[in-house]
């Protein structure tokens, strides 16, 4: 909290609400309240259960026909206290399927690029064998799921196999996070038959994916080995378990630098491709990786990208590093500087925001067709300019907290991972020398969007709207409400509460209340008025200048809050003899459902103007912010 000025008067108190509000609560919250699978504190609740799949996947891959094959087991453990007589296992490939429903944001899959979806080789679950996948009392596609219903259910406190086998053809136009880069470098994502999750809040996830909402994925570890012809290098999610069997000894030589080395190491450069020097002799073409406990595995292919890496001491207790690289194509000169940029995010998020160590052992950056963020793998676009290339590496490696580490339902509360995104963007490109032109990434955006219909409540479930009203909530909106937290609470007591949300919440699935629950505990605050403010109710950020005068000394600016969001208050005066005056309030000066605060001050000195608001602080209506002595 931070203290008011004291010459501020006014009607509001000088501390937050005492009137604690409850805020609504949905049913399937309010069940799991009284399951003891979460609490009103925030805290893990003592029945708090999680199912998990741990993956063991072997994937063959051919660019010459861009047909990917696959076998894995599966051990599913359902944890849950529920006997599962239905599965819902997930086909992501089958976006690309001709009559599958796909969103109006990403879903534009040109007619070329449709295809037959993924071919179920083999489907075993426990001992059944499921042959027929057109049988609605059986099995069924759904879009994206396959629905099934095996013979026996899933027992309670049960574990699970099931074993697949399945092709499909990997798209190489109309990329939406997957699909070919050039003809020699592939961006495989979503690859894999996975269960779905299923939960103490709604049971099966049985959202079926169309290209506009994220993921909701368990966490589970992943064995996986992926067979490619033998002039193809790999980057994966997870820890090489086999790098010998196919770098040559000049790759391998400088990878063992990079694991230790703060410098960038250039892995595979252009003389290694000249000389022949990228791989072993005797390359077996076969890869191996492994990721404990990870809620998703993709790997990027190329037999022409370079590699840039350097490491990062990430926790400086133990001094544990994390390997940051960038695969990249030499064409795209913005490129060259990416492995830095790695570099320096994964250093500023482990000591500086959200300072926390980074979750992961390596990230790699791969020039890529999309902006989007896997565990420990990033497909990014080349960029224009340095600007944009250090924003866009910076915001998706932030991902690396905010969906992975914390397991976010990503799919229902997008603001819960692309706010953080955005907030970790806006804090963290400033350090590398390139600040947002809008103080907060798509503040503009939200401002374009509030007040409108289109401006809805952050809890509304993310799955019933697309378009700009996903881009503006999910990102402007949720990213300015984190700053403006942290700006009424100060940075002990916010880092203080952040971190008490990350440690007690990592490696499973918060929603959107136990994060509040988590804030009003750790802060000791109820900070219900706030969440209501800017996830409940229809407001919009408008602060304006509404009078001001000047007595003898003293001297009176009111400022209104007309469109009732709670934002920080800002001012700058500025007087006839050169002098300029700041005065600084958080948000928490209109808790109790205070609509005007009046600053006063005494001074000799003439106003000639007033300006309300900064660039972090978003205004619908910037007109009124300006005053000027008539
Ligand atoms: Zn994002």
């Amino acid at each position: 909290m931070k203290k008011f000025y004291l010459l501020l008067i006014g009607t509001m108190l000088s501390t937050f609400s005492l009137n604690a509000q409850q805020l609504f609560s949905t049913t399937n919250i309010q069940s799991a309240y009284k399951n003891q699978t979460r609490t009103d504190s925030g805290a893990v609740g003592k029945n708090y259960w999680q199912n998990r799949g741990n993956y063991d996947i072997k994937v063959k891959f051919d660019p010459a026909t861009n047909i990917l094959s696959g076998q894995e087991t599966i051990t599913y453990y359902n944890n849950s206290p529920d006997s599962l007589k239905e599965l819902i296992i997930r086909l992501y490939p089958d976006f690309y399927k001709k009559g599958v429903h796909r969103g109006t944001l990403f879903g534009d899959v040109k007619e070329k690029d449709l295809t037959g979806g993924v071919s179920i080789d083999q489907l075993v679950i426990g001992n059944e064998t499921i042959t027929d996948f057109d049988k609605p009392e059986k099995a069924y596609h759904d879009n994206t799921n396959l629905i099934v219903y095996p013979n026996n259910a899933v027992a309670a406190k049960s574990k699970l196999n099931l074993i697949v086998k399945w092709h499909y053809t990997v798209n190489t136009g109309s990329q939406v996070r997957t699909g070919m880069i050039d003809s020699g470098s592939y961006f495989i994502a979503y690859f894999f038959p996975r269960l779905a999750v299923y939960d103490d809040i709604d049971g099966w996830d049985d959202w079926s994916y169309n290209g506009t909402q994220e993921f909701y994925n368990d966490f589970g570890n992943f064995n996986v080995e992926i067979s490619l012809p033998k002039d193809y290098a790999v980057w994966a999610t997870g820890e090489r378990q086999n790098s010998n069997d196919n770098f040559s000894s000049t790759v391998l030589k400088k990878l063992n630098i990079a694991d230790t080395s703060n410098k960038i190491i250039h892995v595979i450069d252009s003389a290694d491709y000249a000389n022949k020097a990228v791989f072993a002799d005797n390359a077996s073409g076969v890869w191996k990786f492994k990721a404990s406990y990870v809620t998703d595995f993709v790997f990027a292919i190329s037999n022409h990208y370079l590699w840039d890496a350097s490491s990062v001491i990430t926790d400086s207790a133990i001094g544990r590093r994390t390997l940051a690289s960038a695969a990249f194509n030499p064409i795209h000169k913005d490129y060259f500087d990416v492995a830095g940029q790695a570099h320096q995010s994964v250093y500023y998020m482990s000591h500086y925001y959200p300072k926390v160590p980074f979750p992961f052992p390596q990230i790699t950056v791969v020039d890529g067709t999309d902006q989007m963020e896997y565990p420990m793998m990033v497909n990014d676009n080349p960029t224009p300019t340095h600007k944009d290339a250090v924003q866009l590496t910076t915001h998706e490696i932030f991902h690396s907290y905010f969906p992975f580490y914390m397991g976010i339902n990503e799919t229902q509360y997008a603001w819960m991972d692309e706010g953080w995104a955005t907030i970790g963007e806006s804090v963290i490109s400033p350090k590398m020398g390139e600040p947002e032109d809008e103080g907060i990434f798509s503040k503009g955006r939200f401002e374009r969007i509030s007040g409108t219909d289109r401006d809805i409540p952050l809890i509304t479930n993310t799955k019933l709207y697309d378009g700009d009203a996903y881009l503006a909530n999910a990102y402007g909106k949720g990213g300015i409400c984190y700053w403006v937290l942290q700006d009424m609470l100060g940075d002990s007591l916010y880092f203080k509460a952040l971190h008490q949300y990350i440690n007690d919440w990592h490696g499973k699935h918060p929603t959107p209340y136990d994060f509040f629950n988590e804030f009003n505990t750790a802060t000791g605050i109820n900070l219900n008025w706030f969440w209501q403010k800017w996830f409940f109710d229809r407001v919009y950020p408008d602060l304006s200048i509404d009078s001001v005068s000047q007595n003898g000394q003293l001297v009176k600016i009111i400022i209104i809050n007309k469109g009732r969001l709670p934002l920080p208050v800002y001012v700058s005066v500025r007087y006839t003899n050169g002098h300029t005056r700041n005065f600084h309030y958080g948000a928490d000066v209109w808790s109790d459902g205070v609509k005007q605060i009046t600053i006063t001050e005494k001074t000799s000195a003439i106003i000639k103007s007033i300006m309300l608001g900064n660039d972090h602080v978003p205004d619908k209506f910037e007109k009124d912010n300006i005053w000027k002595a008539k």
